[in-house]
């Protein structure tokens, strides 16, 4: 008898289904590109299966430097399995360079360097399109403790220092990023651990020698060349040799 597995949760670019064993879950991305709070929506052949595959190596590489994270293994082309954790609802932004909504909130040109790494979090709400928030309100609203958000700062300047080398040793600047945590319990104890992806649909990557973007941004304002600019990323990252070819075959 064939049982049909238990979706938990559809998102905008990704489905979680009930994992094989307790405590994991199965993690497939959609082709679906949305921006603007769903308010622009695509289907963006093959984006998936190039976003498993550069989440997949960039999550083993940070749980390879001790930045625990919730990937256990790419099941497929579109899935992987991953650690159920409680997520902590926020997005937590770091950024390098000026652009997007920094630029225009501060009205400040995009490309601007940042004297130093500035980390801002955003409570994940889309009714509200997601509200700039600060540590006080984190820990007054109990969305984390003083604890967990010291390991979620650490972190992320972690995950940012180890990803500006990776990107700039194949000639992409990395602008800024979104990253989501969870927390995991151990008997009593309970710990964060990154969560979520890491890829072109949530990172500013830009060719450094060019400019050219290489990320969402192609989506959001229509600069055309999307899933061209995903497969550019994964190529310099010596990920899925000969994608092109497989995109235009089609992907299922
Ligand atoms: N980002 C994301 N999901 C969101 C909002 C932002 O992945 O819901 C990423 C975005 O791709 C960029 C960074 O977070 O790499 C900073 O985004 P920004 O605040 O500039 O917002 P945007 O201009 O994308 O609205």
């Amino acid at each position: 008898m064939n049982v049909k597995r238990k979706k938990l949760y559809e998102g905008k670019a990704k489905i979680l289904y009930e994992g094989p064993e307790p405590g994991t879950i199965i993690q497939y991305f959609k082709d679906d590109a949305t921006a603007f709070n769903a308010q622009k929506k695509a289907t963006l052949e093959g984006k998936g299966v190039i976003n498993n595959q550069i989440s997949e190596f960039i999550m083993s590489k940070l749980n390879g430097i001790g930045v625990t994270n919730h990937f256990i293994k790419r099941l497929n082309l579109r899935e992987q399995l991953i650690r159920e954790c409680e997520i902590i609802p926020l997005e937590v932004v770091c950024r390098n360079v000026v652009a997007g909504s920094m630029s225009q909130r501060l009205g400040i040109e995009e490309g601007t360097p940042l004297p130093r790494s500035i980390i801002e979090f955003y409570y994940k709400k889309d009714e509200l399109n997601d509200p700039m928030v600060t540590e006080e309100h984190i820990t007054a609203f109990n969305w984390a403790s003083t604890q967990e958000l010291d390991d979620i700062l650490a972190m992320t300047v972690r995950v940012n220092d180890y990803l500006s080398g990776l990107f700039a040793g194949v000639g992409i600047t990395l602008v800024d990023f979104k990253i989501e945590f969870g927390r995991i319990w151990e008997n009593d104890y309970s710990r964060i651990i990154l969560a979520d992806e890491i890829s072109p649909d949530s990172c500013r990557l830009w060719d450094t020698a060019t400019g050219n973007k290489l990320d969402k941004d192609r989506f959001r304002r229509d600069l055309g060349d999307v899933i061209e600019s995903y497969t550019e990323v994964a190529r310099r990252l010596g990920i899925m040799k000969g994608m092109p070819t497989v995109i235009q075959g089609g992907l299922h």
